[in-house]
């Protein structure tokens, strides 16, 4: 096992055991996080659970082998109303969360009071498809590792492992989980999953946040055979644009989107992803509609 030595920051690695049905996931996420911190200004707390949904979404998102993406989302009672993570199959990923601005957010304020109420939402949009696969679990007062544990083992009925740490500098986790085996012995496949869960248990958060891959691995697991592959960079990307939002304000309607011209004199739509502000003045907004009249005219003339 060797330690990778690219500089790039932002990564995930996948590793395997070759003496039992396990599979591994490990990253790091540096650059990505700062994109996102850079367009709010979180309060520490909500930082440390967006920054362990965004490494969630990573994690599993490499475990779905589709094109599309992976949606995480988190709407809730409490002070933090929703956020939501994404990674799509470009290894690109994007978050926000909105909460209540006027109340301040204890910095150890539990999982289930920040998000009181709150329901994990996992959905897998695979390109082309009609129907979007959804997956729910409910908060684990826990944590969000804790939580996706238990929706892994409610969907896939594969026992799984995950941790998860995430500081105002970088986003680090940790993922293991039981293949369904070909191995006629169910209790060696058991005893492995155990010994190898344990030692991974060890790991402190100050090690998952400072080790690389190779390191790390070597020092949970260097008794067992170990294999672990090319990294795959992740970065921040948004894909929101103006024409995604000119498509918004005409399922908006003609008659609503002229109120909003009348009373605010232009249609302001900001990214909640990154943040970038989209302004539709009267001309662009009649565009918006004559385009649509003409493709009407063009469908009418076809009968
Ligand atoms: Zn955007």
């Amino acid at each position: 096992m060797t330690d990778n030595t690219s500089f790039q920051s932002d990564k995930l690695q996948r590793f395997i055991f070759e003496n039992a049905a396990i599979r591994g996931e490990w990253l790091h996420l540096t650059e990505s996080w700062q994109a996102v911190l850079a367009r709010r200004d979180y309060p520490a707390r909500l930082q440390t659970v967006l920054g362990e949904m965004m490494g969630a979404v990573a994690l599993l998102a490499a475990t779905v082998k589709i094109k599309g993406r992976v949606v995480v989302q988190i709407k809730s009672e409490g002070p933090v109303k929703l956020a939501m993570v994404e990674c799509t199959s470009d290894n690109t990923v994007r978050a926000f969360a909105q909460w209540d601005e006027d109340n301040a957010i204890d910095d150890n304020a539990k999982l289930t009071d920040l998000m009181a109420g709150g329901t994990m939402a996992i959905t897998i949009e695979v390109e082309g498809a009609k129907q979007p696969y959804q997956g729910l679990v409910s908060l684990h007062e826990e944590s969000i590792a804790a939580t996706l544990e238990t929706y892994f083992q409610q969907s896939e009925q594969l026992a799984t492992r995950i941790w998860l740490v995430a500081d105002q500098h970088h986003i680090a986790g940790l993922f293991l989980q039981q293949l369904p085996s070909e191995q006629q012995n169910k209790a060696d496949e058991q005893e492995h999953w155990t010994r190898i869960s344990h030692l991974a248990s060890t790991i402190t958060e100050q090690e998952l946040l400072s080790l690389g891959a190779g390191t790390l691995l070597h020092r949970l697991f260097h008794e067992e055979k170990c294999r672990l592959f090319e990294p795959s960079a992740i970065a921040f990307a948004c894909n929101c644009s103006r024409e995604r939002v000119a498509e918004t304000i005409n399922l908006l309607g003609q008659e609503d989107a002229t109120q909003l011209l009348n009373e605010q004199g232009k249609i302001e739509v900001a990214c909640e992803f990154c943040n970038e502000h989209y302004y539709f003045d009267k001309i662009d907004v009649a565009q918006i509609f004559s385009e649509n009249s003409i493709s009407i005219t063009e469908s009418d003339t076809i009968h």
